[in-house]
C-alpha cells in the first residue's frame, strides 16, 4: 500500500467524488482532499454532502478510516490573487470562455508549492470544449493513466496559455464521461455512495434548482432523477429559451 497522500480538489460533486472513491476503494491510496470555501449559495450543501459521503464511506468500508485524511478547508480570501495567473486566464478568455475557478485553484497551488493535485474534470469529447479536448489529448502517460499536461511550446497562443494555467494539476478522469463513471461505479459497487454527490450551483429550498449549469448538465446527461419533478418540468420549458439566448445573445 502506498502511504503518500494523493492531493485532490474535492467538492462533493459527481466527478471529484467518483475519483475520490476510485482512489480509496480501487487504488487503495491515502487521500488528502482540499476544498476552497467561497461565498456561493452551494457551498454549505457541498460541505454537508462531503461530510455525509465521508460517513457513508467509513460505514461501508471501515478499513478506509485512516486512508481518507481530514479535508483541508481554504478560505478563498486567503488565496492571493496571482497577477500572472489572472492575466493568463484573462488572455484565455479572449479566445474561449473559461470559468474563474481555475484562476484561484491555480493560485492556491502556486502559493503552496503544490504541483500534483488532482483536478476531476470529466471528458468533454461530446461537447466540443476546445481547451479540455486539448488537455485530454496532450497528457503525459503514467502507466497507461493520462495525468499531467505536457509542458511544450506550441504555435497556438491558446495552447501555450492553457499549458501555463493548468501546469499544477493532474487530470485522472478527463477520459471519462459521467455515464462511464456511473457504469464503473456500478461494476465496483460504489454507485450508491457516488449517488449522494451534490451538483447544483444555486439550490432552491434545499433542493437542486433545475436551472443552473450543473442541473441542466444532469438532465441532459441522463440523471434527471436528481432534480425534483416540478423543477424538472419547469426546466423543460425554460431549456429551449436558454439555448436560444445563449446562441443569439451571448458571445461565447
Ligand atoms: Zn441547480
Amino acid at each position: 500500500m502506498n502511504r503518500k497522500p494523493i492531493n485532490i480538489f474535492w467538492t462533493g460533486g459527481w466527478d471529484s467524488t467518483f475519483r475520490l472513491l476510485q482512489l480509496l476503494i480501487i487504488e487503495e491510496k491515502v487521500v488528502q482532499p482540499h476544498f476552497v470555501v467561497r461565498a456561493q449559495p452551494s457551498v454549505g450543501y457541498e460541505i454537508n454532502t462531503m461530510i455525509n459521503i465521508r460517513r457513508q464511506i467509513f460505514r461501508r468500508y471501515p478499513g478506509l478510516r485512516d486512508m481518507l485524511l481530514p479535508t483541508k478547508y481554504i478560505d478563498i480570501r486567503e488565496i492571493d490573487k496571482d497577477t500572472d495567473i489572472s492575466e493568463c486566464l484573462k488572455e484565455i478568455n479572449n479566445f474561449h470562455y473559461l470559468a474563474n475557478q481555475y484562476q484561484f485553484l491555480a493560485s492556491y497551488c502556486k502559493q503552496n508549492l503544490i504541483k500534483d493535485i488532482e483536478l476531476s474534470i470529466e471528458s468533454h469529447r461530446y461537447v466540443g470544449n476546445k481547451i479540455f479536448i486539448f488537455i485530454a489529448e496532450n497528457l503525459s502517460n503514467n502507466n497507461g493513466i493520462p495525468f499531467k499536461l505536457e509542458q511544450k511550446e506550441y504555435e497556438s497562443e491558446l495552447k501555450n496559455l492553457t499549458c501555463k494555467l493548468f501546469q499544477y494539476f493532474k487530470f485522472p478522469i478527463i477520459h471519462l464521461t459521467k455515464m462511464e463513471m456511473r457504469k464503473y461505479a456500478q461494476e465496483y459497487e460504489f454507485d450508491a455512495i457516488l449517488g449522494l454527490a451534490w451538483f447544483c450551483a444555486t439550490p432552491w429550498r434545499g433542493k437542486p434548482c433545475g436551472f443552473c449549469g450543473p442541473c441542466i448538465g444532469a438532465i441532459k446527461k441522463g440523471f434527471p432523477n436528481k432534480i425534483p419533478l416540478f423543477r424538472r418540468l419547469l426546466s423543460r420549458v425554460h431549456l429551449p429559451l436558454r439555448s436560444f439566448y445563449r446562441k443569439n445573445f451571448k458571445n461565447y
